[in-house]
C-alpha cells in the first residue's frame, strides 16, 4: 500500500480503488512516452533509484531499470546472493549502508515474504517491493490490469482465471487483491496440492477442473510452477501437469471465444502453456503484458516521488 512520509509501494491488499485507479491512469500516459522516439524525461533528474534485487531476474530488473532512466534518474542495479545474506551481513545492514547513499527510491526482491517491509521500516526512501517470496509482487498486478484495461475498457464484472501454482505464485496474490478491488469476478484453477486452503476467504472461486474453471471466462492467466519455492512433490510429472492443467486450445475453449491469454513470465512451454497458445497473435497479450511493465514502473516512480518534489517546491 502507498502509505505518506516516505511512501512506499509495499504491496497491492489494503489499497483503495481509488489509489490502483490513480496509479493505473498515470501509467497510461506513459505507454506513448515509451513509444515515442526520444522516451527520455527530467522528472527525476538528480534523483537516485537503487535497484536491490536478492533474486535473479530479467523482465522485472530490466523493466524498472529502463522505467528510472527514461525519467531521467540514476539507477544503480545490486544483484545479491541471498545465501550470503544469511550467511554474513544481515538484510538490514544492506538497507542501512545504501540508506546512508541517500537513495530516492530502493526496489527490493527477495524470496523471503516481508522482505520489503522490513526494511521499509529502516530506511529513509521509499520501497517498492519487486516480490517477496510469495506475498506480492503488487507492479506484476498493476501492469496486468493496465494490459487488461486497454484491451477491454474496463476491469468490473470481468471474468478472470488465474490458473496454475496459486500456492508458491505472488502474483496471483497481488492479483486477487486488484482484481477483487475493481470488481472483477476472480477464479483459480489448480491441482489439489497448489490451492491453498481457505483462498475463498481472499473473494475467489476455486476450482480443480481446468474446463470448468475457465467456463465464459474473459481473461486467462496462467502461471508458472514455482519450483524454487516447492519443498517436495506437488505434481506426479510435467506431462501429466500438462495434460490437467496446461493451457491449450482444446481446454481454451471452455473459455470466452475472444479471451485474453496472460502469462507473468517466465514461461515454460509445454508445461502450463502450449506454444502455439503464448504465440496466438490474435488472443495472447503476453508481450503487451512485458511492455506496459515499463509504463507502470514509470508511473509508480513517479507517484513515490511527487509528494518529495512538491514538498521541495
Ligand atoms: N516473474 C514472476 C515473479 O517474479 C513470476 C514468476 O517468476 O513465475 O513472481
Amino acid at each position: 500500500m502507498i502509505a505518506r512520509t516516505p511512501p512506499h509501494l509495499l504491496g497491492i491488499a489494503g489499497m483503495t480503488q481509488a489509489e490502483i485507479v490513480d496509479l493505473l491512469d498515470l501509467a497510461e500516459g506513459y505507454v506513448d512516452v515509451n513509444r515515442a522516439p526520444v522516451k527520455t524525461s527530467d522528472l527525476l533528474t538528480g534523483r537516485t533509484v537503487i535497484n536491490l534485487f536478492f533474486e535473479s531476474s530479467t523482465r522485472t530488473r530490466t523493466s524498472f531499470e529502463l522505467a528510472g532512466k527514461r525519467l531521467g534518474a540514476d539507477v544503480i542495479n545490486m544483484e545479491v546472493d541471498w545465501s550470503a545474506i544469511k550467511k554474513g551481513e544481515t538484510l538490514i545492514d544492506t538497507a542501512m549502508t545504501l540508506n546512508a547513499m541517500h537513495p530516492d527510491v530502493l526496489i527490493v526482491r527477495a524470496p523471503d515474504s516481508g522482505a520489503a517491509k522490513l526494511l521499509s521500516e529502516k530506511v529513509n526512501c521509499s520501497v517498492v517491493n519487486a516480490g517477496d517470496g510469495s506475498h506480492e509482487h503488487p507492479t506484476q498486478a498493476l501492469l496486468d490490469a493496465l494490459t487488461i484495461r486497454r484491451r477491454t475498457g474496463r476491469l468490473a464484472g470481468l471474468r478472470v482465471a488465474i490458473c496454475g501454482d496459486i500456492a508458491h505464485s505472488r502474483v496471483a496474490r497481488s492479483n486477487i487483491h486488484l482484481l477483487r478491488t475493481l470488481g472483477a469476478d476472480v477464479r483459480v484453477i489448480a491441482p489439489p496440492t497448489l490451492l491453498p486452503s481457505g483462498i475463498e476467504t481472499l473473494g475467489v472461486t476455486p476450482f480443480v477442473d481446468m474446463r470448468a474453471g475457465l467456463e465464459a471466462c474473459d481473461i486467462v492467466m496462467m502461471l508458472r510452477l514455482q519450483t524454487e519455492r516447492m519443498r517436495g512433490s506437488y505434481v506426479p510429472s510435467i506431462r501429466e501437469y500438462f495434460r490437467f492443467y496446461g493451457l491449450d486450445y482444446a481446454k481454451l475453449a471452455s473459455a470466452k471465444p475472444d479471451a485474453l491469454i496472460m502469462h507473468p513470465g517466465p514461461m515454460n512451454r509445454g508445461v502450463e502453456i502450449d506454444s502455439e497458445v503464448a504465440d496466438d497473435i490474435d488472443r495472447s497479450v503476453i508481450r503487451e503484458q512485458v511492455e506496459m511493465g515499463v509504463a507502470v514502473r514509470m508511473g509508480v516512480l513517479d507517484a513515490l516521488t511527487r509528494p518529495v518534489l512538491e514538498g521541495a517546491a
